[in-house]
């Protein structure tokens, strides 16, 4: 594990990235345009070309997987009135999965808004980054 992260450290170096760069790579840390750091997690999501969405589906479909999600929780925390077969590595794996699922309806949904709607959702989530550092979700490194 360390001799991969000096090898990738190296790479940065040959590459010639900026200390901004490779803390980036390393810490997946990503910056605003007005140089305050944040840490993100990027999933990337595809696009599901077999379906035919539209808003009221999605919406649908996210309420059903959001449901699915607060279910695994429940089983975690015995919360169902069942005694929970699975453990809780398993559990959790089965929450992650669910979220997933979630994450993948919401991008389903970005894609209809985007492509019949014409919403922009650059530019919302710009504003909504904006959101979260007013309300001090976020805050500036010091
Ligand atoms: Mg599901």
């Amino acid at each position: 594990m360390l001799f991969k992260h000096l090898q990738e450290y190296f790479i940065c170096i040959t590459m010639k990235l900026t200390a901004r760069q490779i803390l980036q790579k390393f810490l997946h840390t990503n910056y605003c345009a007005d140089g305050g750091a944040m840490q993100t997690k990027n999933v990337t999501l595809p696009k599901l070309n077999n379906l035919s969405p539209t808003l009221e589906s999605t919406a649908l479909k996210l309420m059903e997987e959001t449901g699915e999600l607060a279910q695994a929780i429940g089983k975690l925390r015995g919360m169902n009135g069942e005694s929970s077969r699975l453990d809780e590595r398993q559990a959790v794996q089965v929450i992650a999965r669910e979220l997933l699922d979630v994450a993948q309806t919401a991008v389903s949904m970005m894609f209809v808004l985007e492509e019949q709607y014409g919403v922009d959702i650059d530019s919302v989530h710009s504003e909504h980054i904006e959101k979260l550092k007013k309300k001090r979700y976020i805050v500036e490194d010091e």
